[in-house]
């Protein structure tokens, strides 16, 4: 054990709509009775990944006393899920991951994907 950043989830805040499952890459992040929830500290980098994509603000990272990011567990988790995954989609163009590049934003307190074709016209309006 060691102190470290890691995921924190509030579940009073977690309507369970998934969208913090794909975008973690090493899969600590499963519904579980309609809840999110890293499964296991040993999963979760801390890396953040998963807090842009939040809707509810229910993700934040804190730091507290947990185990160390395990790789070798992290890898073979990201083997046995296999490339299950909710498949996002761009909010301006509709363009699927399968075939862009997404990026998170966050605006007026929502979270959106916008795939790198699209950040131009968002950046020169
Ligand atoms: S993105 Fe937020 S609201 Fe949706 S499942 Fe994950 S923690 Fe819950």
């Amino acid at each position: 054990m060691a102190k470290r950043q890691i995921v924190k989830i509030d579940e009073e805040l977690c309507n369970g709509c998934g969208a913090c499952v794909t975008p973690c890459a090493e899969g600590a992040i499963q519904l579980v009775n309609g809840k999110a929830k890293v499964i296991s500290d040993s999963l979760c980098d801390g890396a953040g990944f998963c807090l842009g994509v939040c809707p509810t603000g229910a993700l934040t990272i804190e730091e507290r006393e947990a185990v160390e990011f395990d790789h070798h567990a992290a890898e073979e988790q990201q083997k046995a899920r296999g490339k299950k995954y909710i498949a996002q989609h761009c909010f301006r163009c509709g363009a699927s991951e399968e075939k862009a590049y997404l990026i998170p934003c966050r605006t007026g307190g929502e979270s959106i994907w916008v795939c790198t074709r699209c950040i131009p016209a968002l950046i020169h309006g």
